[in-house]
């Protein structure tokens, strides 16, 4: 459990619940009306969901009327990655086409499943993606008539380089127009400005724990075009909820915080952005003169997420240490400390296997202070001490 003196920086993995996000949840517990239901404490729970579901579109910059698509609630990003994926693939207006474009840096929630693809004969094309950097040349030369997919994430969760989305999926449409792009914008959302339309995106994950609201919740944006098209499936069938692509019952009071939460974020969507980026200098300056290094993107970051290589001191025993003065980061991202293989973002931005498993994640979110990072700094020099004397 952690307490009250203990210094959280590991926001890319999940983030404390912000109090706009507990009230609202609080607010809704006694609600527990089924919204399928036609009573109406269904129809009150139903009010709340859609509340919620106006609040995050207009996060994405849309007007909750608009008629260009709708937003879909999962139980988490992962899931709602699962339905663009997995819905788009099965669809039968794919037709013959079978090949599908990435970059070889995604979460493990979009690498695992193309690998069930490629398995099922699907054809995928994974971008390098050095330094930070999709390679351009790479992407052009792989545009052929056979491609149906495109997923590219917004912004790397291991190193924080921010791609440049809008660019590739254009790149895409220009020529084949009738692609299906898909963005995971999990580690973006609130902290990016970006619509579906800037991103030319038909579709777009998002996730309500790395936004100061509870596990559980997830949404996926879809252009009416997909579904009008017919391109999309729904991967849950029951019930027939969230428009028949998502069957099951909604988590009402998870949704009700993360619509609050994404209302709470865009009030103060300035200053967070620039006391993160103030945290972000101070970060860099203070660690900078440590034996470390910092593996910055070349091009475009985001700077909540800053990515060290220790000096051949594993990520793990440096994780232990700083965790016992009460600090906590992560080594790689956390669904990777399931598996003992190297990070595949870090050696895709250009790290051995060895420095991949002596990098740390440090992850912040403007909850986070100059003090914090003080002590993250002075607890840091002093494990390094200990931890490279007892290696010599
Ligand atoms: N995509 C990215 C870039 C992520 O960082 C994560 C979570 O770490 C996910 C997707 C999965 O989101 P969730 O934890 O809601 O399933």
């Amino acid at each position: 459990m952690t307490t009250n003196r203990s210094i959280y920086l590991d926001n890319s993995a999940t983030t404390p619940l912000s109090s706009a996000a507990k009230e609202a949840m609080i607010a809704v517990l006694d609600h527990y009306g089924n919204p399928s239901s036609l009573h109406s404490a269904g129809q009150e729970a139903e009010a709340i969901l859609e509340k919620a579901r106006e609040e995050i579109l207009r996060g994405l910059g849309l007007r909750p009327r608009q008629k260009d698509g709708i937003l879909v609630f999962t139980s988490c990003g992962t899931e709602a990655t699962s339905l663009a994926l997995f819905g788009t693939a099965y669809a039968k207006e794919r037709r013959e086409a079978n090949r599908i474009l990435t970059t070889n840096s995604e979460h493990p929630s979009i690498a695992r499943v193309l690998e069930c693809l490629e398995k099922d004969g699907f054809e995928i094309i994974r971008i390098p993606t050095v330094g930070g950097i999709p390679d351009m040349e790479v992407l052009r030369a792989s545009l052929d008539k056979k491609i149906f997919l495109a997923t590219f994430m917004l912004v790397n969760n291991e190193t924080g380089a921010l791609y440049p989305v809008g660019e590739m999926f254009r790149t895409v449409k220009r020529v084949y127009p009738d692609a299906i792009t898909h963005c995971d914008a999990v580690q973006g959302f609130m902290k990016v400005p970006f619509t579906p339309a800037t991103l030319s995106a038909d579709l777009v994950t998002v996730s309500a724990h790395k936004l100061h609201a509870p596990k559980g919740v997830g949404a996926l944006y879809i252009a009416a075009s997909l579904i009008k098209a017919k391109k999309i499936v729904p991967f849950l069938r029951g019930g027939g909820q969230e428009q028949g692509l998502r069957s099951g019952t909604e988590n009402v009071p998870g949704i009700a915080a993360f619509g609050a939460s994404v209302a709470d974020l865009r009030t103060r969507k300035d200053e967070r952005s620039v006391h993160v980026q103030e945290l972000y200098r101070y970060a860099v300056e203070k660690l900078s003169p440590l034996p470390l290094r910092i593996n910055q993107p070349k091009g475009s970051y985001l700077p909540y997420i800053l990515n060290i290589t220790l000096p051949s001191i594993k990520s793990e025993t440096m994780l232990h240490a700083l965790s016992a003065d009460g600090i906590f980061v992560s080594s790689g991202s956390a669904c990777s400390s399931h598996s003992a293989h190297p990070s595949d973002s870090l050696l895709a931005f250009g790290l051995t296997t060895e420095e991949a498993d002596c990098s740390l994640r440090i992850s912040l979110s403007d909850m986070n202070t100059k003090e914090e990072l003080d002590a993250l700094y002075l607890s840091l020099k002093k494990n390094l001490d200990t931890l490279v004397r007892i290696r010599r």
